[in-house]
């Protein structure tokens, strides 16, 4: 007879049968529960002291402080965002035996809407950044088609902040109270922040993408070639417009591209017709090389040049075909998780008025982009 899946022998344990691994489980959920009674009786205890001393019951330094130990414990198949995740709700938990008053509110709500958004890393990047900062609050995604109806459930549900990605970064403009600068230039918004019921607009793909940069380079008077001319191309040609590079757009067709190249003043060249990329940074913004089509790459690898600065938009892989020709080119690269955890940064700022925890938010991107 066929066995179901998953049973059987596992490499890792020996063991032979689901029975005696879930035996296992089982044992460890035990452990796992007495120790949590006693991490709170300790929690209560020190809510106490608090309380007579009359000192706050929240100490998010205290809390951040936790999270950086047990990172730094951690050497298992746990994630940083599952690690979050587990220890954030410990916490929490902790939180309201210290607090039997009920001065521990229901945490804020941030979100992301989006079609499809089952595979956005933004949940795990932000859950992680807030609990590493003691931050109160949670951020869900939303499966969204009506952006109308959900630019209305912010305000019906007092949504704190929210990111916006395909396909809704055009079209959430015009249901929103205010819209900066700088996105009405871009046009287009990937964040909102609820700020006493009036929702303000921005874009944060344009300072991610330049930080990004900044890491490894210098912007200004740099010869920057961006391969695309779509919404990503757009914010990223602004930023590096903004950081005074002088950019070339390259694109696939001339139409999209001369119109890019027109609102950001800049020259226009068809991506067939490239001979070579003598450029100083050069930046893929289309979806080239992305999972599944991770075989493909926006330009030919004989074209790259030494020592370029190359930079890809795509995340997942974290390393594409395009920065593997970069680097067999002895070209420097930047992956595209850098300008996400940026972007998500600059979010975290704008929603919270904090610093974000940018080294936490990154390991935390790259283990769940990890196969482990
Ligand atoms: P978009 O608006 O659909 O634009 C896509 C652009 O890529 C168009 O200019 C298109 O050229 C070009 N293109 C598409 N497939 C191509 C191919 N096989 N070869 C050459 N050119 C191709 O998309 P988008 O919103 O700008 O997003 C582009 C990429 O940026 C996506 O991979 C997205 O994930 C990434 N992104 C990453 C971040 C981040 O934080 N890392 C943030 C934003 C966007 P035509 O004009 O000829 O169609």
């Amino acid at each position: 007879m066929k066995k179901p899946v998953g049973e059987g022998r596992t490499k890792d344990t020996g063991h032979t049968d689901i029975p005696i691994l879930r035996k296992r489980v089982d044992a460890i959920d035990d452990q796992i529960l007495e120790l949590i009674n006693q991490r709170l009786l300790a929690a209560r205890d020190i809510g106490r002291i608090k309380q007579r001393a009359g000192t706050a019951v929240v100490d998010s330094r205290r809390e951040g402080e936790i999270f950086q130990r047990l990172l730094s414990l951690n050497k298992g198949p746990l994630k940083t965002g599952g690690l979050f995740r587990i220890f954030g709700s410990t916490i929490m938990s902790g939180r309201e035996v210290q607090d039997m008053h009920g001065a521990v509110e229901a945490p804020p709500v941030y979100a992301i809407f989006g079609d499809p958004v089952g595979h956005s890393l933004s949940p795990v990047m932000h859950n992680s950044a807030l609990a590493q900062t003691g931050h109160q609050g949670v951020y869900l995604a939303f499966k969204v088609r009506d952006i109308a109806a959900a630019v209305g459930g912010i305000r019906g549900l007092d949504i704190q902040g929210v990111s916006i990605t395909i396909p809704h970064k055009v079209s959430v403009m015009r249901y929103l109270d205010e819209v900066d600068a700088l996105a009405e230039e871009i046009g287009a918004v990937n964040t909102i922040v609820n700020r006493q019921g009036i929702l303000h607009g921005y874009n944060t793909d344009c300072p991610g993408a330049v930080k990004a940069l900044l890491e490894k380079t210098t912007i200004k008077g740099k010869q920057v070639a961006i391969v695309g001319a779509g919404g990503g191309a757009r914010a990223i040609g602004f930023g590096i417009k903004q950081a005074e590079g002088r950019i070339t757009i390259i694109n696939r067709s001339r139409l999209s591209g001369e119109k890019l190249a027109g609102d950001l003043s800049c020259d226009f060249k068809p991506l067939a017709e490239v001979r070579k990329l003598d450029y100083d940074i050069v930046v893929n913004a289309t979806p080239a090389g992305m999972i599944p089509h991770d075989g493909s790459t926006p330009v030919k690898p004989e074209l790259l040049e030494v020592g370029t600065v190359v930079m890809d938009t795509v995340y997942n892989p974290l390393k594409t075909r395009f920065l593997r020709d970069a680097e067999n080119a002895d070209c420097m690269t930047i992956d595209g998780v850098s300008m996400l955890v940026h972007q998500g940064a600059v979010q975290f700022e704008l929603w919270t008025g904090e610093n974000a925890p940018v080294d936490v938010m990154r390991r935390a991107v790259l283990d769940e982009l990890s196969n482990c």
